[in-house]
């Protein structure tokens, strides 16, 4: 079976993480600083903070924002269920913004049109989150222009997108949001195995995000309520958990991060045959948005009767996938009062999508495997 999406291990990348095993620290050593350090090179923000997974860098993210309850949070249905749990693990309400048709990511016209709504009913969100589906950033100059005048803050999902850029500046240097959140599942771009992190230009949401994924304890006088009373101590100052991320992943991350525009460079050019190969099935590819060169995690591609394109497409090994079934359908968000129906641009992508396998290992024997079952499938109609 040819997977959707597959990490790329190098022998330094095992390298980096036996060293680890191998010195004196497993966890809270050099090595997740330095990993921290790589991400801020990469994007340009002014801070990172790696924690375990990008689920913890959105819980965290929220809570450095004050998220809770009797506030709103505002995310799309075309997302991993992740960008929308985080805001009932802060007590918040949730609501959804539909998606553009063409790119698959938040529409800018959508959110003014319910921004203005919520405005009249005294509804408006305190935190939106746009996701940057498929390595593709959202239209981020709009919502950034968005959040100033109905004054919320923006947290970008970025679990697809390290290495992406918008306007020709890294996604994650939050240039019109507050914090960028990236994933490092090894399905994502780089991977630590699990993991992710947070990057902001505030340094005080940094301090709140770093107090968050260590139960709320602190050793930094300046966040302490007393006096030291020595060098063992620590004071809890908040409600935390623990998100830390362990050596072995952030040996691994920063071995992952020096190849990073190889791996961005690679997908572009399986995407570009991709592109070459198609250009004559009836399938339709996403609009790339001239503002946005993405990091293309995902090929997606929407297909007429796509059950048994996919079928098809399974039996013949080739391991397709489906991003995304839209949250609020889930049966979790359906008892909380969504239905099919509230967000038909996301339903109706959904309903004629497949993701085909797009990783840098993907060989162009595997790729024209690929192409030539999917003919067959589009052909057995
Ligand atoms: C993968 C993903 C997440 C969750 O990432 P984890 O690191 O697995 O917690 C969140 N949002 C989106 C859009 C994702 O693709």
């Amino acid at each position: 079976m040819i997977p959707y999406g597959r990490q790329d291990i190098s022998d330094d990348d095992i390298a980096a993480v036996t060293d680890v095993l191998k010195s004196d620290f497993l966890t809270q050593g050099p090595a997740v600083p330095r990993f921290e350090a790589s991400l801020r090179d990469a994007t340009g923000a002014a801070h990172a903070v790696a924690v375990n997974s990008a689920t913890s860098a959105l819980h965290i993210a929220c809570m450095a924002l004050d998220l809770g309850p009797g506030d709103r949070l505002w995310t799309v249905p075309n997302t991993f269920v992740a960008s929308a749990n985080v805001g009932l693990y802060c007590g918040a309400e949730v609501d959804f913004v539909d998606i553009d048709p063409e790119t698959y990511v938040m529409c800018p016209d959508a959110l003014a049109a319910k921004l203005e709504q919520a405005e009249a009913s005294g509804r408006l969100p305190k935190i939106v989150i746009p996701v940057h589906f498929a390595g593709q950033s959202a239209d981020m100059a709009a919502i950034g222009a968005l959040a100033h005048r109905y004054r919320f803050r923006v947290i970008e999902d970025a679990s697809h997108a390290i290495g992406a850029s918008y306007r020709d500046r890294p996604v994650g240097d939050c240039a019109h949001s507050d914090i960028c959140v990236f994933s490092f599942h090894p399905v994502k771009i780089v991977t630590t195995a699990e993991g992710g992190c947070a990057t902001t230009n505030d340094p005080v949401l940094a301090q709140r995000m770093e107090l968050h994924r260590s139960h709320g304890v602190t050793r930094e006088p300046s966040l302490m309520e007393g006096v030291s009373e020595g060098g063992w101590y620590y004071e809890q100052v908040a409600l935390g958990y623990n998100y830390r991320m362990t050596e072995l992943q952030a040996a691994l991350g920063v071995s992952q991060m020096t190849r990073l525009q190889e791996f961005v460079a690679r997908r572009h050019e399986v995407a570009q045959r991709y592109d070459r190969l198609l250009g004559n099935l009836a399938v339709t590819r996403p609009r790339q948005s001239p503002d946005s060169h993405s990091a293309l995690h995902l090929y997606p591609i929407q297909v007429e009767d796509r059950a048994r394109v996919f079928a098809d497409l399974r039996a013949a090994g080739i391991g397709v996938n489906v991003h995304y079934i839209p949250v609020h359908t889930q049966p979790f968000w359906r008892k909380r009062g969504f239905r099919w129906g509230d967000f038909p641009v996301a339903e109706g992508y959904y309903r004629r999508a497949i993701s085909l396998p797009l990783y840098p290992g993907l060989t162009e024997a595997d790729q024209d495997r690929v192409v030539a079952a999917l003919s067959e499938a589009l052909d057995g109609r």
